[in-house]
């Protein structure tokens, strides 16, 4: 399965709206699914609060999203077992373990953050607290991703 991205697409950086309040996310952190079959890093910036979105999939999983760009994530083990869902307009490519089902990252491309990114659910990082760290709000359901990320949940329901 191939998971990455031609080079010359993956910025190494991520140009993005204001992320807002600090957090105690540390640079370069480790991570993985439950069985341990998939392992991965990310360098997640200091400061970088949690998304969450109010899609109809985000909703279900109910993930807490670290933001990355490609350059700043690594797959370390577990290419073989992980499985891949996409939906709707296929925004992003949404990676599972095949053998515990945790989601553990996304792999997308969204104008409005700055193009290709990464998204780390923040639960699978090693001794770290996602339900401590600061989160900011998308309106995904509604694509309404040029209003940004907001401090309170977006509603669920149709606009
Ligand atoms: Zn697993």
């Amino acid at each position: 399965m191939n998971l990455e991205r031609a080079p010359e697409e993956a910025p190494t950086t991520i140009p993005t709206t204001d992320l807002g309040a600090a957090t105690d996310i540390a640079p370069r952190r480790a991570g993985g699914c439950h069985c341990g079959a998939v392992r991965f890093e990310a360098a997640l910036a200091p400061g970088q609060p949690g998304s969450r979105c109010n899609c109809s999939v985000c909703t279900k999983t109910a993930v807490t999203s670290g933001m990355v760009a490609p350059a700043a994530f690594r797959l370390l083990a577990g290419e073989d077992e992980l499985r891949a869902y996409e939906w709707g307009a296929k925004i992003s490519r949404r990676f599972f373990c095949g053998r515990c089902g945790v989601h553990c990252f996304g792999r997308g491309y969204l104008e409005e953050i700055g193009g290709h990114y990464v998204a780390v659910n923040l639960n699978c990082l090693d001794g770290f607290d996602a339900a401590a760290a600061p989160v900011i709000y998308w309106d995904g359901r509604h694509d309404n991703w040029g209003a940004g990320p907001r401090p309170a949940p977006w509603p669920v329901s149709p606009a």
